[in-house]
């Protein structure tokens, strides 16, 4: 678009598309770490100190123009937020149907003196995890800035979500997964015919040839946090936390954490609806979970850094919880201070059984990664870091069907006496 003669020239990306579809409210981009402030629809990456990017709203116009209520009777996806999101032609989104998701009760709370317990039931995405909301806007927002090639690296769940996601875009995808990821995120990701690479070895290594690799081969790059806009498809599931209790937020979340795009999103949510006035009261203690063989949030947080240190040696089950050195750490770690929050790691095969307890009590089958949270409720329950009568959102991050091979089972073979009355 040309801008018109006698006017100062805007700094390029500063022009809105042409003829959006419906208003999103985006104003600009800002880095989390340095503060600087970017046009809104140009393609950006990291800020160039190195910082992640935070997509920005008006909202003040927003709050005038804009009311909660006018949200009844739209549609039952993470479209229904549209004014913050930003995606400017959301007739043009690359949907599978995500978002959503229930807020169901869980039983285990009460069998464990909780009395109000919930879990946002994620695994009922497209490809089974939350991964498919930063997939479904990121991939959206990139097409209508002209991306053609994208490359990521994932510890699992995004690699087939973006996989997927880019496929139905008609982009071009190159995914780098560890090779012990679960084998259907492996025959998923690689069924949408991208391609998709994996290796053995330290996680990080993933990271360092997607971006060598976009570099080489004129790809963006949307590793975890190299990009603002995934964040803003995770973002939707604190909306919809708030939205489902009747414009409310919990006392307290509990999630497990790997990059922290899921748990900075929701923080985004709620300060966000906090601050248009569509949600009142405090922002809830936020409490994370990772498992103890690659834990440097936890380590970070109880030695009280702002950073992480890159983890060493990763030993843990298969997943979304491997994340040596998340870029946003520093703003993961601030929200857990400032929400007077905690963190806590927990063992594989501890969280292996919370699974199967859960399945007990609420025929409920959680990830792995999300079992984590219910081993941490326990402690918490039991040393009075979380109290009885506190309102808890627990977030079930992907299906336990995507993890089946990790429980073994013993079935009743049908015998003698079973043949009889057949
Ligand atoms: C990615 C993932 C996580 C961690 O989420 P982040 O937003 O990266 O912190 C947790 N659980 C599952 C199943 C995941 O796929
Ligand atoms: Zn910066």
């Amino acid at each position: 678009m040309k801008s018109p003669p006698l006017r100062a020239a805007r700094p390029a990306g500063n022009e809105p598309p042409a003829l959006p579809d419906w208003q999103s409210y985006l104003s600009h981009l800002e880095c989390a770490q340095c503060g600087s402030t970017h046009p809104p629809h140009a393609l950006h990456g990291l800020c160039t100190c190195g910082g992640p990017l935070l997509c920005r709203y008006d909202l003040d116009s927003l709050g005038k123009q804009v009311r909660r209520e006018d949200l009844v009777g739209r549609e039952a996806s993470l479209w229904r937020y549209r004014e913050l999101l930003p995606v400017q032609h959301p007739a043009q989104a690359v949907t599978l149907g995500e978002g959503f998701t229930p807020l169901l009760p869980l039983q285990w709370g009460a069998r464990h003196g909780l009395r109000t317990l919930r879990v946002k039931d994620e695994g009922r995405n497209p490809t089974g995890t939350f991964k498919a909301r930063g997939a479904a806007v990121g991939v959206t927002r990139l097409r209508e800035l002209g991306v053609r090639r994208v490359v990521l690296s994932s510890s699992g769940n995004a690699g087939d979500a973006w996989a997927t996601y880019c496929r139905r875009a008609g982009i071009d995808a190159t995914i780098f997964l560890p090779d012990d990821a679960p084998a259907t995120t492996l025959a998923e990701a690689a069924l949408s015919g991208q391609r998709v690479h994996t290796f053995g070895g330290h996680n990080s290594r993933g990271g360092r040839l997607a971006n060598a690799f976009a570099a080489s081969r004129d790809a963006f790059c949307a590793n975890t946090f190299q990009e603002p806009y995934r964040l803003e498809g995770k973002k939707t599931m604190g909306l919809e936390i708030a939205e489902q209790l009747g414009w409310r937020m919990p006392d307290v979340v509990v999630y497990p954490i790997g990059g922290g795009v899921g748990l900075i999103g929701i923080w985004k949510a709620f300060a966000e609806l906090l601050e248009l006035g569509w949600v009142e009261g405090r922002m809830p203690r936020f409490i994370v979970t990772q498992y103890d063989g690659c834990a440097p949030i936890v380590e970070a947080f109880a030695s009280n850094r702002m950073r992480c240190v890159p983890w060493g040696s990763i030993d843990t089950l298969p997943g979304g919880l491997r994340a040596p050195k998340p870029i946003a750490d520093f703003l993961v770690l601030r929200i857990l201070r400032e929400t007077n929050g905690a963190a806590i790691a927990v063992s594989g095969e501890a969280a292996l059984a919370a699974v199967r307890q859960v399945m007990a009590t609420d025929g409920l089958f959680l990830c792995p990664e999300a079992a984590t949270t219910i081993v941490a409720l326990r402690q918490l329950l039991a040393n009075g870091g979380i109290g009885s009568d506190e309102d808890v959102v627990v977030v079930n991050t992907g299906s336990g069907l995507k993890y089946a091979s990790l429980f073994p089972v013993a079935t009743n073979r049908v015998d003698d006496d079973m043949e009889a009355i057949a």
